[in-house]
């Protein structure tokens, strides 16, 4: 089923890892143009290189996603280079674990930076660009944000936001005057380096994996790779008629 993408320029945060770095190389098989930022710069510019040399046009640019400069920046970029933008993909975020009494205001307030204000400026940015010329603006949640869970709260509040944040942007977006559709992803534990945050709570990886898993009735996390299925499906036009939806990807998780 190659080519649901050809012609599709596809911006992805956070693509210098884990789900980021899936969603680019998923994007790319389906012929997709990407352009691919990171605070990790160097990440970006090696894996643009690479897929350049497979035949995908494709930038990597450092961003810091919370710098509403940068992504003007990021945006000039990506139109000088490919002349439009159809697809945005707000996957950069961060995550850190403790109890609410002993969270820093400090550690909340870059939590909703990256999380939710880095989302907030992606798709303001990405609606100016889309506006009237069709669009599809992909917010990566979580099902920490349908769901509360323990020593979580900055994060879940976080990805709260982006979730309703979708749905309240797509309501404004919907007509053909924008013709731009915005949904948020929820995966459930997925494995990147994200998993690992806190693994001192588990005692081990294994531990964790294996508590983690448990909470999945699929009885496993998830792989990058399964959330970057979902990316793919949502930058296509065979989504086209889905916007303020989110999309659970999450072995069940969220089922109980
Ligand atoms: P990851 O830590 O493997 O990768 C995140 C990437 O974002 C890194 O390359 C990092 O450099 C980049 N990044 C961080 N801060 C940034 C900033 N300010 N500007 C630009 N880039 C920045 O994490 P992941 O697991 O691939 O997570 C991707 C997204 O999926 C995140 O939004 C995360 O909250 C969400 N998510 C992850 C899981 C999971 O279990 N891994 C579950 C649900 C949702």
């Amino acid at each position: 089923m190659a080519g649901r993408l050809n012609g599709k320029i596809v911006l992805v945060t956070g693509a210098g890892a884990g789900i980021g770095t899936a969603a680019a190389r998923a994007l790319a098989a389906e012929g997709a143009a990407l352009v691919l930022t990171d605070l990790n710069e160097s990440g970006v510019s090696a894996l643009a290189a690479e897929l350049s040399k497979s035949n995908t046009p494709a930038i990597g640019l450092r961003h810091d996603v919370t710098d509403e400069t940068g992504w003007e920046a990021v945006f000039k970029a990506a139109l000088a280079r490919f002349g439009k933008v159809d697809v945005v993909v707000n996957n950069a975020g961060i995550a850190f674990v403790g109890k609410t009494e002993d969270t820093t205001l400090a550690d909340w307030r870059r939590m909703q930076a990256v999380n939710l204000d880095g989302v907030f400026l992606g798709t303001k940015h990405a609606i100016r660009i889309m506006k009237g010329k069709g669009g599809s603006i992909i917010n990566i949640s979580s099902i920490l944000g349908i769901d509360g869970t323990g020593m979580a709260a900055a994060y879940c509040a976080s990805k709260g936001g982006v979730r309703l944040f979708t749905k309240a942007v797509a309501i404004e977006c919907g007509d053909a005057g924008y013709n731009i559709r915005v949904n948020s992803i929820h995966p459930g534990y997925i494995q990147t380096r994200m998993f690992e945050t806190d693994i001192e709570a588990f005692g081990s990886l294994e531990a964790k994996m294996q508590k983690v898993s448990a909470l999945h009735p699929i009885g496993r996390v998830g792989q990058p790779e399964e959330i970057a299925a979902g990316i793919v499906f949502l930058a296509s036009d065979e989504s086209s008629f889905m916007t303020g939806s989110e999309l659970v990807i999450d072995g069940g998780y969220t089922a109980r």
